[in-house]
């Protein structure tokens, strides 16, 4: 008899590898996949031998190494129910159904009886071809994506220059430390007024005793985070983007354009050191010039906590027994307290700096009361701002009133700690990307706009350079002002205008201008 090599259990292991970094490679570095990759072999490898070991059967201890690789790393499709199933009216958590079914499903086919019954080398046979052939696909698909992105506009593009802006200079005579402070969907005063039902004007007054100037009425420019962020971080409109609606929604020229902005090429340039903390998005790409103040929360990196979804950790994650994977509410937690802290401890840094700070808060899920309490929803772990997906709009209005009162008081914390303890006067600009969602939908139409748009935005200019500032101010206009009142430019005030894309459709943008002052009948909404 033809001996068959035992090759499925590592075929077997490689392919939610492969299939998790052709999901996730336009965003991630691939060079994350390989400590799994050598770990993930290794541990097959030794389970193989330890089946061998028990069985005293190569073909028997491969079937049955498979096996469990299966049921390690597949648990994640079947793990897609909901929270909880009703049998006999009993509640049972999902886990434990799925993982009765699992240990049912092992047994018979670790069963003597069953082995007993095949034939062990065409049974290896089979896996060796059934692994081989989804490891082909997984490659197959990769490659497909490698090939189509080699061919995508988007892939390589890069910002345009602007002609008469590129060629300004920072003028090296007083250079402030700066800190640009992201609140993520932090709503304006009166939209907290006529749609939470909350009085924010103490915040507010809080804020103007310490010297800050409040941009009553701020709209946000883009409706979404990396939209708007780009954006203000470049100081310009992404029209030159909007080519890219008939072409793909790649968010790959997004990215770039964050983190290679013009704010931080400019202050770089003038001896700057840039430094990010909270969750800067994507940034764990390496970057030398960039300095992480992002405390060790980072267990994992995000391929890895990708891969891990799908795998039986989730268990262990979701009782919170284990805390590696970044995706919790806990971790969430801890990257908004991270956020302020490492902000804090920046400050200390030798200057001149430019520190981004953002803050995922109080941007959905709430997991803070007004008091700072933990608070942990009964649904999946999700971060996507989506009423449906945060209880309904009762349940959303409630969360985001109770967050934003306890992010409230870390706020002045940290305003009070870098105006302490900065040996010059900072720059400090408070400031939402967008503001909240519990009436946001898929179209101009059916959402309000005024919520989404109307945004904090605050400026703590020292040495008297508020007159510029304006009421009425947009991000793309706030490093506008920053560089011609500090650092002796001549850049123009743009014209202050709003655009609205979805998600899934990032470049087609629709100017909502004239639309974003309309009070919102909440009820029209909801229906
Ligand atoms: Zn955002």
């Amino acid at each position: 008899m033809r001996r068959s090599p035992i090759i499925h259990p590592f075929l077997f292991a490689i392919y939610p590898v492969l299939s998790v970094l052709t999901a996730s490679l336009p965003l991630l570095n691939p060079i994350q996949a390989v400590r799994p990759t050598v770990i993930i072999l290794s541990v097959s490898g030794l389970l193989l031998l330890i089946m061998h070991w028990f069985y005293k059967d190569w073909y028997r201890a491969g079937f049955m190494t498979s096996i469990v690789i299966m049921m390690l790393f597949y648990y994640g499709y079947s793990y897609r129910l909901p929270q909880e199933i009703h049998i006999f009216g009993i509640p049972i958590l999902r886990h434990l159904i799925i993982l009765c079914f699992w240990i049912v499903f092992l047994s018979i086919l670790a069963s003597k009886w069953l082995w007993q019954r095949v034939r062990p080398h065409v049974i290896t046979n089979f896996l060796n071809i059934s692994s081989g052939l989804a490891v082909l696909y997984a490659l197959y698909l990769l490659a497909a994506y490698l090939f189509a992105s080699s061919h995508d506009p988007l892939i390589n593009w890069s910002r345009p220059l602007n002609t008469s802006e590129d060629t300004e200079q920072l003028a090296e005579t007083y250079r402030p430390d700066i800190y640009y402070i992201i609140l993520d969907g932090y709503a304006r005063a009166d939209v907290l007024q006529e749609i939470y039902n909350y009085d924010n004007s103490g915040f507010l007054d809080n804020l103007r005793t310490r010297g800050f100037y409040v941009a009553e009425n701020s709209y946000t420019n883009y409706n979404q985070t990396d939209l708007s962020l780009a954006s203000s971080l470049n100081f310009e409109y992404l029209d030159y983007l909007a080519f890219a609606k008939d072409v793909n929604t790649n968010r790959e020229p997004i990215m770039n354009l964050m983190l290679n902005s013009r704010v931080r090429s400019w202050l770089e340039e003038d001896g700057y050191q840039i430094y990010l903390s909270g969750e800067y998005i994507f940034a764990e790409e390496s970057d030398p010039a960039l300095v992480f103040s992002v405390s060790e929360i980072q267990r994992l990196t995000t391929f890895e906590s990708l891969l891990l979804e799908s795998t039986m950790f989730e268990i262990l994650i979701d009782l919170g027994h284990v805390n590696i994977s970044n995706y919790t509410y806990q971790t969430h937690r801890e990257k908004i307290l991270n956020g302020f802290a490492d902000t804090v401890n920046l400050v200390n840094k030798k200057g001149p700096k430019f520190v981004f700070a953002h803050i995922i808060a109080p941007h959905p899920p709430f997991v803070f009361d007004q008091d700072g309490n933990s608070v942990q929803p009964d649904w999946e772990y999700k971060i996507f701002d989506d009423r449906q997906l945060t209880g309904g709009f009762e349940s959303y209005i409630e969360g985001y009133r109770e967050e934003l009162q306890y992010i409230n008081g870390l706020v002045i914390k940290t305003i009070d700690n870098i105006l302490q303890h900065s040996t010059a006067p900072p720059i400090i600009i408070l400031q939402a990307d967008h503001g909240p969602a519990s009436l946001l939908d898929s179209t101009t139409n059916t959402s309000c706009l005024k919520e989404r748009y109307s945004i904090l935005n605050a400026y703590y200019f020292p040495d008297g350079h508020d007159e510029a500032l304006y009421s009425t101010i947009t991000p793309v206009n706030t490093f506008r002002i920053i560089f011609d009142s500090y650092f002796g430019t001549d850049l123009e005030i743009l014209t202050d205008l709003n655009y609205f894309s979805i998600p899934k459709d990032p470049y087609r943008f629709t100017e909502v201008t004239n639309q974003v002052d309309t009070t919102c009948d909440i009820s029209a909404y909801l229906r």
